[in-house]
């Protein structure tokens, strides 16, 4: 196996396979998949990331429609975008970029949109359907780890996951998806009440860090040998670089990849996967509506 399991790498072959696909579908259809964006406000990050899901789209050939809302927007205008999208034939996939401004509710909003165009996998209908291990919308960046695990043949059966964080779009629905048939692990959820987390860690044959804190999973909280997969994105200062900060995980990179038997790095480990599986989730609701 790969020591360094290489997102960057994982996402292309996805999008690959995506190509062909989508040319087969129009093909046979004449028709592609579409996605609607939904922008409110001007939150640099959540502009970088819309553009990132345009350029996929592009990238595939799924038709991308976004839809930028001034932060001043009312709940009830925002509602009635989404209702449109929802209505409309050419589009298979809603996504509303998160997070909203203060005003706005996010959760009575995602709950508008159609379950079946919510490929974000974020809407409690789907939430529940995962759980239940039924066919549905996965949530895209814990899809995208298991989508790693997969591609690089990561054995979990009867393994010991431990997940780090136990936020509704990671550690939740990652969780649910590992104890399903076919992945077969046991897992273990740690947050931040958690006592002696170091204790748990250190027995995961899997350890998955989902935080939001900058390097807090050290060497010494790692079994030797362990599969290391790390989904923080997380900006320090770094006076040395020119825009001042520099982007790591969760994990202390250095030396944690010393004990690990494979490790995602930071940038190129789990970031771009959740596009890909957004461009998934897309192309499985554009076969979904065709039948
Ligand atoms: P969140 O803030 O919603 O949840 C963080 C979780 O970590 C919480 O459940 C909390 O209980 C737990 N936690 C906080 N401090 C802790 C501590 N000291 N010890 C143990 N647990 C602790 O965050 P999120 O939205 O799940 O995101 C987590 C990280 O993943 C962030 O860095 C985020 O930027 C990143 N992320 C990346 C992607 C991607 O790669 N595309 C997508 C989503 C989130």
């Amino acid at each position: 196996m790969d020591k360094i399991l290489d997102g960057r790498h994982v996402y292309h072959s996805v999008l690959d396979r995506l190509t062909g696909q989508i040319s087969d579908l129009k093909k046979a259809t004449g028709k592609s998949p579409g996605l609607a964006v939904v922008l409110v406000g001007e939150d640099p990050a959540s502009q970088f990331y819309v553009a990132s899901k345009k350029r996929a789209c592009k990238k595939i050939g799924v038709q991308s429609f976004e839809h930028i809302l001034p932060a001043t927007v009312s709940e009830s205008e925002l509602v009635a975008v989404i209702e449109s999208l929802n209505k409309d034939d050419e589009v298979d996939g809603v996504l509303l970029q998160l997070p909203l401004p203060k005003s706005l509710n996010p959760d009575r909003v995602l709950d508008l949109i159609s379950p079946d165009k919510d490929v974000d996998g974020f809407h409690p209908l789907n939430v529940g359907k995962l759980l239940l291990g039924l066919d549905t919308y996965k949530s895209c960046t814990p899809y995208g780890v298991c989508e790693i695990l997969d591609h690089y043949k990561i054995d979990t059966v009867g393994k010991h996951v431990v997940i780090v964080g136990r936020s509704n779009i990671v550690g939740k629905p990652l969780a649910a998806m590992l104890i399903q048939r076919g992945y077969d692990a046991t897992v273990t959820i740690c947050h931040s009440k958690t006592e002696n987390m170091a204790e748990i860690t250190r027995a995961a044959d899997i350890l998955v860090a989902a935080v939001g804190v900058a390097e807090l999973i050290t060497a010494d909280m790692v079994k030797q040998g362990a599969v290391v997969i790390d989904v923080g994105i997380n900006r320090i200062n770094d006076e040395t670089l020119e825009k001042g900060y520099r982007v790591v995980g969760d994990v202390a990179f250095d030396s944690v990849l010393e004990k690990a038997s494979a490790i995602t790095p930071v940038p190129g480990g789990v970031g771009l996967m959740t596009i890909a599986m957004l461009m998934t989730n897309t192309v499985q609701s554009f076969r979904n509506r065709l039948a």
